[in-house]
């Protein structure tokens, strides 16, 4: 991937962070050939897709300490490798219940430099283990699920004060609207919504959940009754 093109449209990364994404785009784009990882390959379509949307998390990050950041479904790493490689004080951990998706990332981690807890499970069985449950101050999720559902695995990873950080689509007022019973359940609030365009005009939004008290034990509830009978 041209380091040009990157330096173009992410002005304020250093370089070492733009050799890191372009890095990241030829590996994602060869490894992908082999095992798929994502529909998006051509460097353009990464570039946009996947690096610019993930990096429009980076003004939600409180700065003034290292961090703990868990990306729940993380797939190929968005948004937290991206956030990573723009922010390499972050103390990531990456959520994944797919394995060979850990394996990719475990190999690019080592190609770049750069370390994350990497946690081969279901979001909703970390948010059970006390190693996990409330334990991060943000938690990103980006194309996992719908944000009743999403609520519910991810939630209980945050810890109380920390926020919750949803990407969404087109259909994020809706989600939020069928959302809002959930979160209230969880112990949290939803502080704000961001409508965003992406350099090519597709429409994104970042809804901000903030997490207010700590979590009742009943939740999260296990996979199959999440699914069946969401918050
Ligand atoms: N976040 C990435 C992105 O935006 O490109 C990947 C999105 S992909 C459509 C959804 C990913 O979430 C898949 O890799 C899937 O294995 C993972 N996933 C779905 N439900 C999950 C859960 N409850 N806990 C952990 N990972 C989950």
């Amino acid at each position: 991937m041209e380091l040009e093109r990157l330096r173009a449209a992410f002005p304020a990364l250093q370089e070492t962070a733009l050799e890191r994404l372009s890095f990241y785009g030829d590996f994602l784009a060869g490894y992908n050939q082999k095992v798929n990882l994502t529909a998006i390959t051509d460097p353009e379509g990464i570039l946009v897709k996947h690096f610019e949307d993930s990096l429009a998390l980076l003004p939600y990050l409180p700065e003034e300490k290292t961090i703990s950041l868990a990306d729940v479904g993380t797939g190929a790493g968005f948004p937290g490798v991206v956030l990573l490689i723009a922010r390499p004080d972050l103390s990531l951990t990456l959520i994944e219940a797919t394995e060979k998706k850990l394996r990719f990332l475990e190999l690019l981690l080592s190609h770049l430099s750069l370390s994350a807890q990497l946690c081969h499970r279901r979001a909703e069985e970390a948010g059970r283990d006390p190693a996990f449950r409330e334990a991060f101050d943000a938690v990103s999720a980006r194309a996992v699920a719908s944000l009743p559902v999403l609520s519910e695995y991810c939630l209980p990873l945050v810890k109380p004060g920390g926020r919750f950080l949803a990407m969404k689509s087109m259909l994020a007022q809706k989600e939020l609207a069928d959302s809002r019973r959930a979160i209230a359940l969880l112990g949290a609030e939803t502080e704000k919504q961001i409508d965003y365009r992406l350099s090519n005009g597709d429409a994104r939004s970042l809804i901000v959940i903030k997490k207010i008290s700590q979590i009742s034990s009943k939740y999260p509830r296990p996979t199959s009754v999440i699914l069946k009978r969401p918050l």
